[in-house]
């Protein structure tokens, strides 16, 4: 797959995206990210990206035509029209099984907007797919960009190791992960709980999955409406909701 972002701090988008899994499955071709300065595409003698908003008021707006024209050219190199994503506190709120449909695309665009955001006319004029990272604001699109830029990337084959696997993990089945522990088995006189240290995998198993159910009913039994669970899950929650 590759991940294309047009943001006004490439620098910003790249520093993030060279460490760690990311970092190493951009280096084995797992996946291309690009961070494309859209400065470069202003047609502006100043180099200028944005100007006072019409009608008055705070801020700077990031003008139509470098973004427009960004865009263009992207498309122009890869010879198709990738799914366009503009990051804004507007859009739909990201949610683990977007992040799922989207991994499965070939090519994906994220627009930053920064100051007071982008003039409306670009983003009538490309219709981008509309998308928030939560109910709050930040300065950029940055950051948001490189939350779906990171979230999908990990669910693409070979970027995560068999241990890394991300199927049990929370959100994914709308459930939320089971506790984790680590060395040492005891640790400020809290252990760890005997069965994960049993060796018997059939009831670590059982054990995991009633701890995930039990933790999704306490903190989000909204997304056990969700969830595919089997006649023990049934079982097993309604023992809970009588305790
Ligand atoms: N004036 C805009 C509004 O009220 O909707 C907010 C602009 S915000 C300060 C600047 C840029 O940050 C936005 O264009 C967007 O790209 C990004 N941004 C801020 N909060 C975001 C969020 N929750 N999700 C996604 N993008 C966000």
């Amino acid at each position: 797959m590759r991940i294309d972002i047009l943001t006004l701090f490439p620098d910003m988008c790249d520093t993030v995206l060279s460490h760690s899994i990311i970092g190493r499955a951009r280096q084995a071709k797992k996946v291309e990210i690009n961070c494309i300065d859209i400065r470069d595409y202003t047609l502006d003698k100043h180099r200028r990206v944005d100007d006072k908003p019409y009608g008055g008021g705070m801020g700077m707006i990031m003008a139509p035509q470098p973004i427009y024209d960004c865009f263009s050219a992207l498309c122009d190199e890869i010879g198709a029209k990738p799914h366009l994503i503009y990051l804004t506190p507007q859009g739909k709120t990201l949610t683990q099984e977007r992040v799922k449909e989207l991994s499965k695309l070939d090519n994906i665009a994220l627009l930053c907007g920064h100051y007071e955001g982008i003039d409306e006319r670009v983003i009538e004029a490309l219709e981008p797919e509309e998308i928030s990272v939560g109910d709050y604001v930040l300065t950029g699109g940055e950051l948001p960009a490189l939350i779906v830029a990171d979230a999908v990337s990990r669910m693409l084959p070979g970027v995560l190791s068999d241990d890394e696997c991300f199927e049990e993990e929370s959100h994914y089945n709308s459930l939320l992960e089971y506790p984790q522990y680590t060395h040492p088995s005891v640790w400020q006189d809290r252990k760890v709980p005997e069965v994960l240290l049993s060796g018997h995998h059939a009831n670590v198993d059982k054990w995991r999955r009633e701890q995930s159910l039990k933790r999704t009913m306490e903190r989000r039994p909204d997304m056990l409406e969700n969830a595919q669970l089997n006649k023990e899950d049934i079982a097993f929650l309604s023992k809970l909701k009588k305790e």
